[in-house]
């Protein structure tokens, strides 16, 4: 959440676009010429998990459409209020029980996770994290030295990941301090952060981000989180080719979704426009199994099919992988 405060005029014009990032659910009908009366639910859908979308991400959406594949990955809908199925709940990965402390989940070999912050710049209704209770797992909270102990107290651990929320709505000043802490550990080799900023607001991608990235000594992986092939416009591009050229490994992480990108033309169409903005396609997750997303889920069998046909149409290096992930497990599970 960025406080009012800081939006002076030297505010970045990134934090102005993410302070005027649309909530109220009529504005987005009125933008896109679509009837509020064919979405009575949409205000109760939004109430606990609130509408947010920025008006970069806003413009890919075509007026007029119903059944836009992005617009239906921000709009509140009656169906999340519909009973849902009993294996459907609030913590599905069981991050909760994997924080040693707030905010640091240790799953993994290797590599812990840090909720760096509990902000987004858009709200995707299928978010597993969609009841995270952000306000009390936050290491931020402690100037980092929780996560910098824990490090030091593992020092089998070689990689961060920084995620939330979303890592890249912390300012730069931020971020480089975390940055810089970080790297002081001789243990760490890689950051890695997982965000949604370069897709849903290009412009974050500034100059001074670009330095912090390049300038560590620690090799920097950036999964972005694309879901279909019109979230990629010029400004995205772009703003993912000067990532590139800084040296960042790009990755995409994509969730599979019913009605969104649940056939093969449109995975296929997603590869390849990530791929000529240098990004490889890393993991298509099967949805997480969080309380008020069923109605996005996509059976296993279907993904088998999928991702069958998707093996027989793009070369190997364009497929992602398919998994899920299970409560407990020591990675990621191929499907
Ligand atoms: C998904 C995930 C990772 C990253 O897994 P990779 O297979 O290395 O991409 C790390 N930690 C947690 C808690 C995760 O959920
Ligand atoms: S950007 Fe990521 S963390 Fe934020 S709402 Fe979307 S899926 Fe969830």
């Amino acid at each position: 959440m960025i406080p009012l405060i800081a939006l002076q005029e030297d505010t970045p014009d990134w934090q102005k676009q993410l302070a005027r990032a649309i909530t109220d659910p009529n504005e987005l009908f009125a933008h896109l010429r679509l009837d509020p009366n064919a979405w009575p639910e949409t205000l109760a859908a939004g109430h606990s998990f609130k509408l947010k979308v920025t008006h970069s991400y806003l413009h890919r959406i075509e007026p007029g459409n119903p059944k836009d594949p992005l617009l239906l990955q921000v709009l509140p809908q009656g169906a999340e209020l519909a009973p849902q199925p009993p294996e459907y709940d609030t913590d599905p990965v069981g991050d909760i029980d994997a924080m040693p402390h707030p905010g640091i989940v240790h799953k993994y070999r290797g590599r812990i996770l840090l909720i760096a912050t509990g902000s987004c710049a858009i709200h995707c209704r299928y978010c597993f994290r969609r009841h995270f209770p952000y306000a009390s797992a936050h290491p931020a909270r402690h100037h980092w030295q929780t996560t910098i102990d824990y490090l030091q107290a593992h020092p089998d651990i070689d990689e961060v990941i920084l995620s939330g929320g979303d890592p890249l709505v912390l300012s730069d000043a931020k971020l480089g301090e975390l940055i810089a802490r970080l790297q002081s550990l001789p243990q760490l080799r890689r950051l890695r952060l997982h965000s949604r900023l370069p897709i849903v607001l290009p412009d974050r991608i500034t100059p001074q981000l670009l330095a912090l990235l390049s300038q560590t000594r620690l090799r920097c992986i950036l999964v972005v989180h694309c879901n279909h092939a019109n979230e990629i416009d010029d400004a995205v591009r772009e703003a993912l080719l000067r990532l590139h050229a800084a040296g960042v490994l790009l990755l995409n992480q994509s969730v599979l979704l019913k009605h969104i990108n649940d056939q093969v033309d449109s995975l296929a169409a997603l590869s390849l426009k990530l791929f000529d903005a240098q990004v490889q396609p890393y993991y298509l997750h099967l949805l997480d199994r969080v309380s008020g997303a069923a109605h996005f889920a996509v059976s296993p069998d279907r993904a088998r099919t999928l991702q069958t046909a998707l093996s027989g149409r793009l070369p190997g290096y364009l497929l992602p992988r398919f998994v899920y992930e299970v409560a407990g497990g020591t990675a990621k599970t191929p499907l």
